[in-house]
């Protein structure tokens, strides 16, 4: 598979690359933090998937991104790293709150990427928190909120924290992740999504990562996106 091109600042030196990584395969040559690398040497990660080969040059430039890739491709390391990346080049601190959301369609899933957060972020110094239905410590949650710096959730939590939890601010926000858009919306869970995108600051970077492009995904894609870059990593025949 073709890998893009393009234009690459490397966050330790500030050198702006056009092509030096291009066709890299291994994680280890990408523009990144050591933190970040450590995390993904602990992790046992070390050659790239076509989809993270594909993404990863655009999402760590700033870019918005559309990507597509079926299940078990390797989407979670194509946003997880750009939303450490992010945080990290900007200097994030406690102080300066929620920096990243994630949506995940299920509590499970979520949980799932919590843990690959863990693991590849485990040398940063981030607050993350997993903000899911149906746990019984909401009130606890409201008044750790706006300490996280990173949100993993589901849409009605997330939109349950928007509508009530005092003070909820967004308002920084650097990074937004729709992981498994296609089965977001599969879910129903449309409405909530839009509500909570329209509550979210406009300048931002979004990487809404799907397994398929399905006519409602391209609907939430033009909601949420600013000129992506789209990915789409199809099987090989
Ligand atoms: P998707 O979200 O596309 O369904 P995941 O991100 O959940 O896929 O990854 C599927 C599996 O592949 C996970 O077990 C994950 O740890 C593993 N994986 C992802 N990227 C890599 C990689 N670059 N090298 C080795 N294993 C990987
Ligand atoms: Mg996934």
């Amino acid at each position: 598979s073709k890998s893009p091109i393009g234009r690459i600042v490397d966050p330790e030196s500030g050198v702006v690359s056009f092509s030096r990584y291009a066709g890299s395969r291994k994680f280890y040559e990408l523009p990144i933090s050591k933190r970040t690398k450590n995390g993904l040497e602990r992790g046992g990660f070390k050659k790239m998937t076509d989809i993270q080969v594909a993404s990863l040059p655009h999402a760590l430039c700033g870019r918005d991104i559309l990507g597509a890739a079926k299940t078990g491709s390797g989407k979670t390391l194509a946003f997880v790293i750009p939303v450490l990346e992010k945080l990290h080049r900007e200097r994030w601190g406690p102080e300066d709150g929620v920096g990243s959301i994630i949506i995940s369609p299920t509590r499970e899933l979520a949980g799932q990427l919590f843990d690959v957060l863990k693991t590849v972020g485990k040398y940063h110094t981030f607050s993350a928190g997993l903000l899911i239905g149906g746990r019984k410590d909401v009130d606890v949650e409201k008044e750790r909120v706006n300490e996280l710096n990173i949100l993993i959730c589901t849409p009605g939590r997330l939109l349950q924290h928007m509508d009530e939890t005092p003070n909820f601010d967004c308002s920084q926000l650097q990074v937004l992740v729709l992981d498994e858009a296609d089965r977001i919306l599969d879910i129903g869970f449309k409405k909530t999504l839009n509500a909570i995108v329209s509550q979210l600051p406009k300048r931002r970077q979004t990487l809404l990562f799907s397994a398929t492009q399905t006519k409602s995904v391209q609907d939430l894609a033009r909601l949420s996106l600013k000129d992506p870059e789209y990915i789409s990593v199809h099987e090989k025949a």
